[in-house]
């Protein structure tokens, strides 16, 4: 007689040891997101703890509750830092604790979210309808939830491509046939999403026309309209605007009603970036700057940044959901639909993107937005424009600081001066004001150049920041600023 054979599972032994650990990760996590504003911002990773990241490869089990001790030490206290009250650096969420736990509940029933007949695919398109909504597009339009903004704005692009060209492409590719070259228009200010996704898409990067900015920023129409007449002209085939509704520099939103006029008169494919701009559309009181973005096309979306959401969470909303299905939709044997049983239509959600395996990101939008109540994001969303309107009005009150752009939203860029300092040593000051500032673990501000001058820049979507916390920055940026040239 065989011996039966020994059978394993990753499930635990021990039920009761696993659930007192996950009551203990739970409450840890719990106190670790409502003591955050006691912590540094940020702490630069050990050299002792960097070391623990290189062990051998663990071919022997080692008891959960160690190795959970192992991420208390080295992996807890070293974040990125963006669920902190002071973090406004790049263009960062902060997560949500409620959200946080959505996350666990749809890792623990883990669906595969292709499509198929199961909650978290009736979930999804009720998130991709509210979101229709939140934006002001048509009740009929579609979209997919993603990672994040990158490719929410890869997937727009690929429908208005595929839509625009005249051409098969999904049968004959871009480019180099015996069609005109394609051709497309952001502005100077546009995100660095769109280089990777015009050479990811086939078109090259020489098919992206950078359009000039104005004063505020924003995209000159007059020349993108001589551009695209110029490129027709040349024997050129233009296909796409992408507009921003809040530029990652100085939260600039360009003229997208004037875009949308553009885009139907001249037949071209109308695509927002509105990464973290477009959710200033749920508050009343600053809907009008995005106005014209609910005629786009396509439209990005990030979850992750400016609705609070723990990464990842983006969005790509396609108006026209014939058009975004004939760019993704694949036909094979062991994917297609029986017409009853769990798999009765063909997979929804595989059918819109480049993913077949998808999570369940749509249970923590759910939940949250259950929970809060859009009426609350909008007013966070206000909230924090007012805390950027407030740390303009602070400093240009201040003359040893000066700032550097136009606050239309959340982002703020500013600079330390002094008297008798040239460019060259304003920027080596504020970059040295930066650095401190950042490595003191006091708050999280990144940096970009406006005009060549180097900027201490920060955004804000931040649903734990308060005033006072806009005071402690300008009152460090002080101090180091003072320190330095003290220093010097
Ligand atoms: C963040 C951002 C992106 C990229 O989004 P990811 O979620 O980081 O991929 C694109 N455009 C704008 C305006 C952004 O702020």
């Amino acid at each position: 007689m065989d011996a039966k054979p020994e059978e394993i599972t990753l499930d635990p032994e021990n039920w009761d040891e696993l659930r007192s650990l996950g009551h203990r990760m739970l409450d840890d996590m719990l106190d670790y997101l409502a003591n955050v504003r006691e912590r540094p911002v940020w702490q630069s990773v050990p050299a002792d703890v960097r070391v623990q990241f290189q062990a051998p490869l663990p071919k022997r089990p080692t008891a959960a509750a160690e190795v959970y001790d192992q991420f208390k030490t080295a992996i807890l206290p070293y974040p990125t830092g963006n669920i902190h009250p002071r973090f406004w650096g790049w263009v960062m969420g902060t997560g949500t604790p409620l959200a946080m736990l959505a996350d666990m509940l749809a890792s623990g029933m883990n669906p595969h979210v292709a499509g198929l007949d199961q909650s978290a695919a009736y979930l999804e398109e009720q998130v991709i309808a509210w979101l229709v909504e939140m934006m002001g597009f048509p009740p009929g339009a579609g979209g997919l939830l993603v990672s994040g903004g990158t490719v929410a704005n890869l997937l727009g692009l690929a429908v208005a491509r595929n839509t625009k060209a005249g051409f098969d492409v999904r049968a004959e590719g871009v480019q180099g046939g015996s069609h005109p070259p394609m051709v497309l228009y952001c502005s100077t200010e546009t995100h660095s999403w769109t280089q990777k996704a015009v050479e990811l898409l086939g078109l090259g990067n020489q098919a992206l026309r950078r359009v000039p900015v104005d004063s505020e920023f924003r995209m000159e129409v007059q020349a993108l309209r001589e551009a695209i007449s110029r490129d027709r002209r040349d024997g050129l085939h233009p296909f796409c605007v992408i507009g921003t509704a809040g530029t990652v520099n100085t939260g600039a939103t360009d003229d997208l009603t004037a875009l949308a006029d553009l885009c139907s008169a001249e037949n071209l494919w109308f695509h927002v970036d509105g990464a973290f701009g477009a959710w200033a559309a749920l508050s009343p009181s600053h809907r009008s700057q995005v106005e014209g973005m609910e005629r786009a096309d396509s439209l990005a979306l990030d979850l992750h940044k400016w609705l609070y959401l723990p990464f990842e969470a983006g969005c790509a909303l396609i108006r026209d959901r014939e058009a975004h299905r004939a760019t993704f939709a694949v036909q094979a044997s062991y994917l297609s639909a029986v017409g009853r049983g769990i798999a009765p239509v063909p997979l929804t959600f595989s059918s819109l993107g480049l993913e077949l395996s998808r999570g369940f990101k749509s249970l923590k939008v759910w939940m949250s937005l259950k929970a809060h109540g859009t009426e609350t994001f909008a007013d966070l969303i206000a909230q924090n424009i007012a805390q950027a309107a407030y740390l303009k009005e602070r400093i240009e009150a201040d003359p040893t600081l000066e700032l550097l752009a136009p606050v239309p939203l959340n982002v703020v860029c500013f600079r330390a001066v002094a008297p008798d300092l040239d460019e060259p040593a304003l920027n080596a000051l504020n970059q040295e004001i930066l650095l401190r500032i950042q490595e003191s673990g006091i708050a999280i501000p990144s940096s970009t150049r406006i005009g060549g001058k180097f900027a201490l820049r920060v955004a804000i979507t931040n649903h734990r920041s308060r005033r006072e916390d806009f005071d402690m920055l300008l009152t460090a940026v002080r101090q180091q600023g003072n320190e330095i040239l003290r220093q010097s």
